[in-house]
């Protein structure tokens, strides 16, 4: 660089003494190493940035479970660890994939990236327990262009069942990875979501919404902080929502609404029970995307329901089938039947896991009334609100109540009728001995709405795709994702 301008400089040199056009031309090169030299060093500190942005954060507060098999899934422990807490949403394919995950995008040429929103607002509007966690979660999901044929990560098979394992990483705050099992199955199958989980001890201590370890490392290595405020979070009983669902075009849109209300509310296992054969990939892969830990069984309504031309017991075999797995794997909590087409406000969640036998609230868009509710007169049950009571003794909606696990356990022979319109009641009863004054009543003494029996407009079924005219677009991958009866 020095050589062409000293060359100019002899050039241009007439009626100056060489000495000054040296000069100049040593001024010159001078100016120009040290523009290289910040050049080059605003590069190296570009890179470094990069780099230092890929390292995971300080891990001193983190415990990692990569593979919860080994213990109960259901353990309270295991589901009281599933806390959420605002993350800014990161585009984790960016970021580079773990163990294979991006291997296996790159193959399916052009993989659908779905990511697990902002968290900023859930946190805001939850529990000051949640917004302690200060955890992030952040899940990338590829859905294989074609289903069948992604491999799964492990899978197990008992009498009558496959399990997929889905493993889903969360760090504080962003790489993470979801590795979509989308198996398809033969027999009745299992999907379970198993968390790997960045949390601080069971009890964290706070200040002023900002976590830190016990020993207050966490900024900045101080040994001793006093802190002004102090909450310890502990675990708090087990909810198992139990979700009945059918094949139809508006199913995903239902249980993506339905998934991400849950995702509000902790230590939940979601007990997605489709009325079906098999298990349906792409459910599986909208769980996996919500990122709720979640069951996904298969049971179908028997063929004599199906065929029948009068009412239909619907959801009844897949609400028996939850009950079963209850009785099989939990011990303590909260059971509840949230259909997955329903309106729920997260506070119900709250208010019915501390349930000791039954509890009930009131029910909203319920029959001709409006609403489907326990009148209560002084404090006490008196009757029920309703525009079809049929000779029910409890007619309540199956969104207007909860039982507690271990009551059920006191009540092995609990179940649901296939009787339409009587399944509450039926199931109820089948809980009998149980006496009124036992029954809690929630939703401020029944006086709020805090769950609805919405009902979604039937659609029709997609039309098939013109793959002459659309074959090479998008539009073939988003041909894939609907659900056709
Ligand atoms: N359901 C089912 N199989 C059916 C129809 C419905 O599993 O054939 C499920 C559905 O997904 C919902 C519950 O059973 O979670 C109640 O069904 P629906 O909402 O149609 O009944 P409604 O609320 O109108 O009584
Ligand atoms: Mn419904």
């Amino acid at each position: 660089m020095l050589l062409p301008q000293a060359k100019e400089v002899k050039l241009n040199g007439s009626g100056v003494s060489s000495n000054n056009n040296n000069k100049m031309a040593l001024g010159k090169s001078i100016k120009m190493y040290l523009t290289i030299f910040v050049a080059t060093t605003c590069v190296y500190m570009v890179l470094y940035q990069y780099h230092m942005s890929r390292q995971p954060l300080a891990t001193n507060e983190v415990i990692k479970h990569t593979d919860k098999s080994s213990s109960s899934p259901l353990s309270s422990s295991f589901i009281a660890s599933y806390l959420w807490s605002p993350a800014a949403s990161v585009n984790t394919s960016a970021m580079g994939q773990g163990q294979g995950e991006g291997q296996r995008q790159r193959q399916r040429q052009g993989p659908i990236q779905l990511h697990a929103p902002n968290a900023t607002d859930i946190a805001a509007s939850t529990s000051a327990s949640m917004a302690a966690s200060a955890m992030s979660f952040l899940s990338t999901v590829s859905l294989p262009l074609t289903l069948s044929s992604s491999s799964s990560s492990s899978s197990s098979s008992d009498a009558k069942s496959i399990i997929t394992r889905t493993t889903t990483t969360r760090t504080a705050p962003a790489v993470t990875s979801t590795t979509t099992t989308a198996a398809t199955t033969t027999t009745t199958s299992t999907t379970r979501t198993t968390t790997t989980i960045t949390r601080t001890t069971q009890k964290r201590l706070v200040t002023s919404g900002h976590a830190q370890n016990a020993m207050g490392t966490a900024d900045g290595g101080v040994a001793h902080k006093t802190r002004s405020t102090f909450i310890a979070v502990s675990e708090p009983p087990p909810l198992y929502i139990i979700t009945p669902t059918y094949r139809r075009p508006e199913q995903l849109a239902e249980l993506t609404r339905l998934g991400y209300t849950l995702k509000h509310v902790l230590n939940l296992l979601w007990l997605v029970i489709e009325d079906a054969n098999r298990t349906n990939p792409l459910v599986a892969h909208t769980l996996d995307r919500i990122g709720v830990p979640y069951e996904y069984l298969v049971a179908p309504m028997p063929e004599q329901y199906k065929l029948t031309k009068r009412a239909k017991p619907r959801g009844v075999s897949n609400r028996n089938r939850g009950l079963d797995y209850l009785r099989a794997n939990a011990t303590e909590g909260v059971l509840y039947f949230a259909d997955d087409d329903n309106t729920y406000d997260i506070n119900i969640f709250e208010q019915m896991r501390y349930t000791k036998k039954v509890s009930m609230w009131p029910v909203g868009l319920v029959t001709k009334t409006g609403v489907s509710s326990p009148i209560i007169r002084e404090g006490k049950l008196e009757g029920y609100y309703d525009g079809w009571i049929g000779g029910r003794k409890y007619p309540v909606d199956m969104a207007g109540f909860a039982v507690s696990v271990k009551f059920l356990h006191e009540r092995p022979q609990a179940k649901m009728p296939f009787k339409p319109g009587y399944e509450e009641d039926g199931f109820l009863r089948s809980l009998a001995p149980l006496d009124n004054a036992e029954i809690e009543l929630l939703a401020d003494e029944c006086r709020e709405i805090l769950t609805w029996h919405t009902q979604t407009k039937k659609n029709s079924p997609a039309l098939p795709l013109n793959m002459t005219r659309y074959g090479h677009t998008n539009l073939a991958f988003i041909e894939k994702l609907l659900v056709r009866p």
